[in-house]
């Protein structure tokens, strides 16, 4: 059989056995990559990069699959990142769960687009009914609605542009999606922590406002926002004719699992009549879990990000964007004849195209689908548990060993701490343990460089976790 007398999938028997060869082979070729638990080869940038420009790409008659497979294998398998490693600890990057890796291969085998429902029936109809589920499961009500987008950064963004068009037009009655931005635009204000994700600083400068239109409230001794500041910030800003119009939360915050108040913040945003989003990107896994009252109550906030491709163990990209009020979405409803045609949604055609700042879009809703639907509460309660649990026992066990200094107790499924000896002790530890093949992450904590674990991998042991500690000790 020879792969390349084939194009696409067809009813043919040839077409189904060349479809199924290069699945099984790709299998196998996995399979035959994973040696040992370690989850990285250690080889270095200058010798992979020589290995990688050596092999070959256009050529003119093309390669037999073998061929490409097999150089795939001596070169490029090997050096992958392996997630699934108990030696993986850096970011918030998950190993994922293996049934999603079946529904990748079903979501590149029917290659549905999310556009418009005559590109995806089933898929649209999949997708809404998984965004019914997340909003009720968040304790957003029947006005709620929600997309599917390719990352957190998307949801952010996508959450701020809405919000601050509804704000505009609340405030001044002022179209911003028709005639652009307001004559005062300068005055409108963004809130978030100065530890949030950069996709704010993003969002504003898409959005026409530029980064000093994002307020960076501080933090207390435990890196959450500190609401009395935040309160006397954003009245002061309001006294002084600025217009404060959103603030942005995190519920988990990707250095170190720290969780802002919902319920204080919701306050402060009352007081002013401005939105509040919840960026759970990462710590949305918690609703699943038995400390799911550490993220507080996110259906105060007005839209929420849901990353899933992090404490969720589901395959890059899923990630979705949570509106308490469907309306919100509204900004991004453009009508184009070729695609949803105002007809068509009349007669009950749903074209999610409308909702989205993306035309073409994967259909990720399937990997939430069909993983929610296999593990149930209890299973997902499972994995999320194990994972803070594991944070949980790595922080006491290094607050009793006077190598380390652990300043933080943990919210979440990271750990923050360092060893005792100062920042170049630590980085140092860092590369040493990666040219091993353990790859853990580094930060900065007053100042301070510090060394960083995401237990994220439900296979993680005590022993494993011991055995690290043991390590980094020695360094
Ligand atoms: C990871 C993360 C993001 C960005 O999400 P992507 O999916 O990487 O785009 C945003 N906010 C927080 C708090 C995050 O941890």
């Amino acid at each position: 059989m020879n792969l390349n007398d084939h194009t696409v999938l067809s009813p043919s028997e040839s077409d189904r056995t060349a479809f199924r060869k290069a699945i099984y082979d790709t299998v196998d070729a996995i399979l035959a990559s994973i040696a040992d638990d370690n989850a990285f080869s250690g080889i270095n940038p200058y010798k992979l990069r020589e290995e990688i420009t050596a092999l070959p790409f256009l050529t003119d008659c093309g390669e037999s699959w073998e061929s490409v497979l097999s150089s795939l294998k001596t070169s490029v398998l090997p050096h992958m990142l392996r997630t699934w490693s108990p030696s993986y600890m850096p970011h918030l990057h998950s190993p994922v769960l293996i049934e999603s890796i079946a529904s990748e291969l079903i979501i590149a085998a029917y290659n549905s687009s999310m556009d418009s429902w005559d590109q995806g029936p089933a898929a649209t109809e999949i997708e809404v009914k998984t965004i019914k589920e997340l909003c009720s499961l968040f304790g957003y009500g029947p006005e709620s609605d929600g997309v599917f987008t390719s990352g957190g950064s998307q949801s952010n963004i996508s959450a701020a542009i809405a919000l601050r068009d509804r704000y505009i037009s609340k405030k001044m009655g002022w179209d911003t999606k028709k005639k652009g931005l307001p004559e005062s635009f300068s005055k409108l204000r963004l809130y978030t922590s100065e530890i949030s994700h950069f996709s704010f600083d993003k969002a504003a400068h898409m959005m026409g406002l530029g980064y000093d239109a994002v307020v960076k409230l501080p933090v207390d001794e435990n890196e959450r926002i500190d609401t009395e500041k935040a309160r006397i910030i954003i009245r002061s800003d309001a006294e002084n004719g600025l217009y404060p119009f959103l603030i942005a939360a995190t519920i988990g915050t990707t250095d170190f699992g720290s969780i802002d108040n919902v319920q204080e913040l919701r306050g402060i945003a009352d007081e002013h009549g401005m939105y509040l989003h919840a960026d759970a990107a990462y710590g949305s896994g918690a609703i699943l879990s038995s400390y799911r009252e550490r993220i507080g109550e996110l259906s105060l906030a007005d839209s929420i990000t849901v990353d899933f491709h992090k404490m969720f163990l589901l395959p890059i990209s899923a990630s979705a964007l949570l509106v308490k009020d469907s309306a919100t979405l509204d900004t991004f409803q453009l009508h184009a004849d070729y695609l949803n045609r105002e007809e068509d949604e009349e007669d009950g055609y749903i074209n999610l195209v409308g909702k989205s700042l993306q035309t073409t879009r994967r259909f990720d809703a399937l990997k939430v689908y069909i993983s929610f639907r296999m593990r149930g509460r209890e299973g997902y309660r499972a994995i999320m548990d194990k994972a803070i649990e594991n944070a949980s026992y790595f922080h006491s066990r290094i607050l009793q060993d006077d190598a380390f200094i652990a300043p933080l107790s943990p919210e979440l499924s990271s750990v923050v701490f360092a060893l005792k000896g100062g920042d170049e002790r630590n980085k140092r530890a860092r590369r040493m343990l990666l040219s091993e093949g353990i790859v853990i992450g580094q930060t900065v904590h007053k100042g301070q460089v510090m060394l960083k674990f995401t237990l994220l991998n439900p296979s993680l042991t005590h022993e494993h976790i011991d055995t690290l500690i043991g390590k980094i000790r020695q360094m």
